[in-house]
């Protein structure tokens, strides 16, 4: 086995129950350690047979994340980004299905002369040929932080554990850390916290043969010293190891609460590594403002998926951070499109200073969308369109201003007379659907003097896409002629990336994704800039009310 021995390796396991927050968990501790001076990536292993999450629906998944390097990843790789304010690429999430498909692909090729390929070793070899993999991935990587997807005690989770019980062997144990985050409910009637599910968890683990270094305790609240005592007598930790990880009212506080019970200095003084003392001024700075703003501000989002808000994680994200650059707090309304095809959309978009369509696939709800686009142009109420939305925002350009009488996109209607939205040529010959969508960062270009060149204040810009359709090139002439402003375009493939609307004061839209670029110490521009105009729209509008 490869190994990079100067690269120490921390193991984030769960127990008990899913959605205990490991994905934040591991984040917090990586910006603890990165804020530092070390240098640490993170990397998530689930344990589904996909390849990836591309082809599940929202309702499976939530939000696919996409890395720079145009892999469909797990959204926690989106909290990895936003709190270590660095990207991640295709080699920072890893399924059973990848594992798999390397092994029988080598298999196939006859590369394991006439042996029998079984889960141990060759899917577990695998799996720590992977983790190498992230640990060489960057020079003078530090610390890798690996989050195990899963619950301890699900079968098809055991080949990671086991991959990891392993590498702590390979490697030594000074230089592997096991982080086991568990629940302590409260049980109401008895009016006390509870520790056995954790003894069990652990007693699950430590029948794999994996003794967890430190405890991570999600509880409603904080563990009081006798029951930290007792979890470490019956789960084999040092008391000082167990940390209570109590609810707090932003995921962004996480890591100063870990940080307050000296988990960071655990882990440095566990894994003897050299650096200096956390350095969170700016993070505090932030906390500071999330939790006093000044101002508020209601934008709506607009999609399918109003009752998953997991599937539009980075914008939720994104909305948080403009908030803290804006001095605001951003509240969303949630509104189902479908209703916006049977109701007027001044019911429910009357009260609101702007309004954001994300994202989408499919035809259900298109026409509440494009009806709320209407309503936000004529209103001059501030408009982000993100993909879809700018599909929607096209449409209903060309529908209204251009008078293309049922202009649509070919996703929606296949015979409609005017598809301003179609297929990219290499698209057309496309049959599967995994990985094959249009993926990952590419160049935009800017024009000079647009609203989006003063937004992003440069004419060169990288953004990620996730899209099969794109602006028909047919019609951009037309578009423009009505006063639509093609404000950014790819050089290379020569296609629309970003539109605005000059006669509105803030209309804009971009065929990428920029909430997967948001992060805590740097929001992104475009929703940065969106908060200021709805803050303006806002106050605007009390003004000529009063
Ligand atoms: N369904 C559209 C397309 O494939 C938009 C995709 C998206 O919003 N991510 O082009």
């Amino acid at each position: 086995m490869e190994n990079n021995h100067k690269v120490k390796h921390i193991f984030v396991t769960g127990g008990v129950v899913s959605s205990l927050g490991k994905g934040i968990a591991s984040a917090s501790l990586g910006m603890l350690l990165q804020s530092r001076g070390l240098k640490v990536t993170i990397m998530k292993m689930d344990p589904y047979i996909n390849v990836d999450p591309g082809t599940m629906s929202p309702f499976q998944h939530g939000e696919v994340y996409v890395t720079e390097d145009g892999a469909e990843t797990d959204l926690d790789l989106g909290h990895y980004e936003r709190f270590l304010n660095k990207s991640t690429s295709q080699l920072n999430n890893t399924t059973t299905g990848q594992i798999y498909f390397e092994v029988i692909t080598r298999e196939r090729r006859g590369d394991y002369l006439g042996k029998t390929v079984q889960v141990i070793p060759h899917i577990t070899d695998e799996i720590k040929r992977h983790i190498s993999a992230v640990a060489l991935s960057e020079p003078d990587l530090d610390v890798v932080i690996t989050e195990v997807g899963g619950t301890v005690g699900d079968i098809e989770s055991l080949p990671f554990l086991e991959a990891i019980r392993q590498y702590r062997l390979d490697i030594g144990k000074d230089n592997v850390l096991n982080i086991h985050l568990t629940l302590v409910p409260y049980i109401a009637s008895a009016g006390e916290l509870k520790t056995k599910p954790t003894q069990h968890s652990v007693m699950r683990l430590r029948e794999i043969g994996i003794q967890p270094d430190i405890l991570l305790c999600r509880t409603e609240r904080a563990l009081p010293e006798d029951l930290k005592a007792k979890i470490a007598l019956f789960c084999n930790v040092p008391i000082d190891s167990v940390i209570s990880a109590a609810d707090v009212s932003s995921i962004y506080e996480v890591p100063l609460y870990f940080n307050a019970q000296k988990l960071d200095d655990l882990v440095v003084e566990r894994l003897n590594l050299k650096c200096g003392q956390p350095k969170l001024a700016k993070w505090n700075k932030v906390i500071e403002k999330l939790r006093n703003p000044q101002h508020e501000v209601t934008i709506a989002m607009c999609g399918k998926y109003v009752d998953l808000q997991d599937s539009y994680k980075s914008i939720i994200e994104s909305f948080v951070h403009a908030g803290v650059s804006n001095d605001a707090k951003v509240k969303l309304k949630w509104i189902s499109s479908e209703i916006l095809e049977k109701q007027h959309p001044s019911e429910y978009l009357s009260d609101v200073a702007g309004l954001l369509i994300p994202g989408g696939f499919g035809d259900r709800g298109i026409e509440g969308k494009i009806n709320a686009v209407s309503y936000a142009r004529e209103n001059k109420i501030p408009f982000f369109g993100i993909c879809l939305g700018l599909q929607c925002a096209v449409i209903e350009f060309a529908r209204n201003i251009c008078k293309l009488e049922n202009a649509n996109s070919m996703e929606f209607n296949s015979e409609t007379p005017y598809p301003v939205i179609d297929l990219m040529e290499q698209q057309k010959r496309v049959k599967s659907k995994g990985g094959t969508m249009r993926l990952g960062s590419s160049m935009c270009k800017i024009t000079e003097g647009t609203l989006a060149h003063k937004i992003y204040g440069k004419t060169e810009i990288m953004e990620r896409h996730r899209h099969r359709f794109e602006v028909n090139n047919d019609y951009r002439e037309l578009l423009e002629s009505r006063g639509m402003i093609l404000s950014g375009i790819n050089p290379e493939l020569d296609l629309v990336e970003m539109i605005e609307l000059p006669e509105h004061p803030w209309f804009v839209g971009g065929q990428f994704h920029p909430e997967l670029q948001s992060r805590v110490l740097e929001v992104h521009p475009l929703f940065r800039e969106f908060v200021a105009a709805a803050l303006k729209f806002k106050q605007k509008n009390t003004n000529a009310n009063s």
